[in-house]
């Protein structure tokens, strides 16, 4: 099983470093490393940018990978020699100039869903990488919306099955963005993963009510070492 984890933003130094060597020693291979953040808002923390890039280098000397979100294919060079699979988020999925020069790199990418995108819509986006000459794509679904606010989006379950039945493609979940709650990161997880998920992506922060960004759905450690012992992820 794949759990990839970390906190929303890469924050600070020592933020990022105390996080990633909890989560290290917790067998996590993979940790999220954003250092730009696609907000809605655009007063809100736009993340560390390139300044976090020496970051990056450090996470990576611990043994970790980074995964991290390329918003333009201009930011792909700068971002190359520090990031081991690039993420292209879901504001992001149909932006075509940049899944086509990711379709150029050697990288992993992790591709997900576009909030108000069909599969169909979401499967031509993952096209354009491979038409590139990529193939190491995994599909990462986080929630679409609707009209009910008790959760952030809807995780869409009937997805994951139909990805796993009908494609090749390595499928994860996002319980996080797609609850947008806490408390509901665990059962969504579990959930996915019973529908066939090859894995997660999870926000995790050592204190979410102080998080630059998105805390409401970010687990703690105590939380965190709950959610694996509730999926039984071992190294
Ligand atoms: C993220 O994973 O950092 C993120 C911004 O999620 P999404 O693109 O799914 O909203
Ligand atoms: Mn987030």
């Amino acid at each position: 099983m794949r759990l990839i984890a970390g906190s929303c933003s890469i924050e600070n130094r020592e933020q990022a470093l105390s996080l990633a060597k909890k989560l290290k020693s917790r067998g996590i291979t993979e940790f999220r490393a954003m250092i730009f953040k696609p907000r809605t808002d655009p007063e809100s923390f736009q993340g560390i940018g390139y300044e976090g890039l020496s970051i990056l280098d450090e996470i990576r000397s611990l043994g970790l990978k980074t995964v991290t979100e390329v918003m333009s294919e201009l930011q792909i060079e700068k971002l190359y020699d520090h990031v081991d699979v690039f993420q292209v988020g879901s504001r992001n999925m149909q932006n075509f100039s940049l899944l086509k020069e990711l379709g150029k790199t050697d990288k992993p990418i992790i591709l997900k869903r576009g909030f108000a995108s069909y599969v169909d819509e979401w499967l031509k986006a993952s096209d354009y990488i491979v038409m590139g000459g990529n193939e190491d794509i995994t599909l990462c679904e986080r929630g679409i919306r609707s009209f009910d606010d008790i959760t952030r989006n809807v995780l869409d379950i009937g997805a994951i099955i139909y990805l796993k039945q009908s494609t090749g493609f390595q499928v994860i979940a996002d319980p996080s963005h797609s609850m947008g709650r806490r408390n509901m990161v665990i059962p969504a997880s579990r959930a996915a993963l019973a529908a066939g998920a090859d894995g997660l992506i999870v926000e995790v922060h050592e204190d979410p009510d102080h998080a630059y960004s998105d805390g409401q759905e970010t687990i703690d450690i105590d939380m965190f070492d709950e959610l694996i012992e509730e999926i039984g992820f071992k190294e």
